[in-house]
């Protein structure tokens, strides 16, 4: 096919693509090429090959061979977080859309060596469009701050961008909705580090159902970046005694990212 294609097909293609992207697929390669390609790729692969597949005196059929990934299209870009949050809209994807006052889409460095994972905005986020501005966020804020980071350092995002009413957790219908969109700002964000906040974050990112005691203050992974899981700044204002515990996970990923270890944090006031 050549030109350009028919309006109502791109937009078609267009809404199909942004499905795709909704539902974490955004590589696409082209895996057959025809005649015409193989002459435009014809200065980056070697003729014999060219000719070889594309109907000389060794052509074996009509139709032209599958081609190997190497020759693939370049991959459709990750885009940016903008491009992310526009992807989000005005977001009726779940039913959490009808609660909430702002999408709190995330806060922070675009290319922060250390990101945070919460559950989802609470009050104070839903009416300001900020991830952890609240109580627990203040306790977040001085833990970021004992670490001898500022919080613009880093990048803090929650599982799903609209509040659950009255704070309960998100449901997994309203996590499969949003989690897409966390896995791109991840990807975009590309941090040496990833901190799980609490159990909805650490149980979304490593898709399971233990409870986060059992791997707390371990290392594991995710895509190949290491990650933390850690008790949540909400449930240290309950339990003041955990947070040595969790002071002693941060210093695991200070070593990790080459901060200068204290032996004490500084005051974090609940
Ligand atoms: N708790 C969270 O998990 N996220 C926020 O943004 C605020 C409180």
């Amino acid at each position: 096919m050549t030109g350009r294609l028919p309006a109502e097909l791109q937009e078609k293609l267009s809404l199909r693509l942004r499905y795709y992207e909704d539902i974490g697929i955004r590589e696409f390669f082209r895996d057959r090429i025809g005649p015409a390609q193989l002459e435009q790729l014809e200065d980056v692969v070697p003729q014999t090959q060219l000719t070889m597949t594309s109907g000389g005196a060794e052509k074996l059929n009509e139709t032209p061979a599958p081609r190997s990934l190497i020759t693939a299209i370049p991959k459709i870009g990750e885009g940016t977080l903008q491009t992310i949050r526009e992807d989000i809209g005005d977001c009726i994807r779940c039913k959490l859309h009808k609660g909430r006052t702002k999408i709190v889409f995330g806060d922070g460095h675009p290319q922060a060596k250390l990101l945070f994972i919460g559950e989802g905005p609470g009050r104070d986020e839903d009416l300001q469009g900020l991830p952890f501005v609240g109580r627990a966020g203040k306790l977040l804020t001085q833990m970021i701050e004992a670490m001898g980071l500022r919080r613009s350092d880093v990048y803090i995002c929650n599982v799903v961008k609209c509040r659950p009413p009255e704070n309960r957790a998100p449901e997994k219908d309203e996590v499969a909705a949003c989690s897409p969109f966390l896995f791109r700002q991840i990807d975009l964000v590309a941090p040496k580090v990833i901190v799980c906040l609490g159990s909805i974050a650490a149980q979304t990112i490593l898709e399971t159902t233990r409870g986060i005691s059992q791997f707390r203050g371990q290392w594991l992974e995710f895509r190949g970046r290491k990650l933390m899981a850690t008790y949540h700044p909400a449930y240290l204002l309950r339990n003041p005694a955990a947070k040595s515990e969790v002071w002693k996970d941060l210093q695991k990923v200070m070593v990790e990212l080459g901060l200068e270890v204290k032996k004490k944090p500084a005051q974090t006031q609940a």
